[in-house]
């Protein structure tokens, strides 16, 4: 089975999901605080169910310095570079600044290579944008970094496939979209300890 190189990080540590400020100063620090919430849920959902923890909750951390200027604004640029210093099991939530190229309504992005996942600019300069209601994509973008694939289309070459509950989450649902079955899958392939 192939995953991303992300996946291969893995050594029984919890990942560390951190949140890069780098939002619009119109998002609040309680909105910055709402983005993160949803993988805390996840991480105690996780050890309750296989019995150890996968992933953490980070913080809200400045832009690592050694980030290129408009580091957030090429999403090909970014897949291509990795523009922004990461830690080890460290995961950057971050705001693209920009759209999707070719999917310019797309709310949120992952970048598995990079050990990434972002909001897009679409999504946060909408009006009626809410991080609360963004538990469902948090979850849903996290997972494609554990190596989830959607499940419509699934060819079995690459990563696991996402359940339907996960998989439409980036439209309709909060943190408990993460399913039985999908954290089954993350105990093989982040087994316990590493
Ligand atoms: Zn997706």
């Amino acid at each position: 089975m192939r995953y991303s190189d992300f996946v291969s990080e893995w050594d029984g540590t919890p990942f560390r999901v951190d949140l890069i400020q780098d939002f619009p100063n119109f998002v609040s620090e309680a909105g910055l605080d709402a983005l993160l919430a949803p993988v805390g849920l996840l991480a105690d959902k996780i050890e309750a169910q296989l019995g150890y923890r996968i992933v953490e909750m980070g913080d809200v951390i400045s832009v690592p310095e050694g980030a290129p200027p408009d580091w957030n604004e090429d999403l090909d640029e970014f897949r291509r570079t990795c523009p922004v210093p990461r830690e080890v099991g460290q995961v950057h939530f971050f705001h693209l600044d920009n759209y999707v190229p070719g999917v310019r309504d797309a709310g949120a992005v992952a970048v598995p290579d990079c050990g990434a996942f972002a909001i897009t600019k679409y999504r946060v300069e909408r009006e009626d944008w809410r991080p609360d209601d963004w538990a469902g994509p948090v979850m849903h973008e996290l997972f494609h970094l554990f190596g989830f694939a959607h499940i419509d289309g699934y060819d079995g070459r690459r990563g696991v496939p996402m359940s339907r509950a996960l998989d439409d989450s980036a439209a309709t649902r909060g943190a408990e979209s993460a399913t039985w079955v999908d954290i089954d899958y993350l105990r093989c392939i982040f087994p316990e300890g590493g």
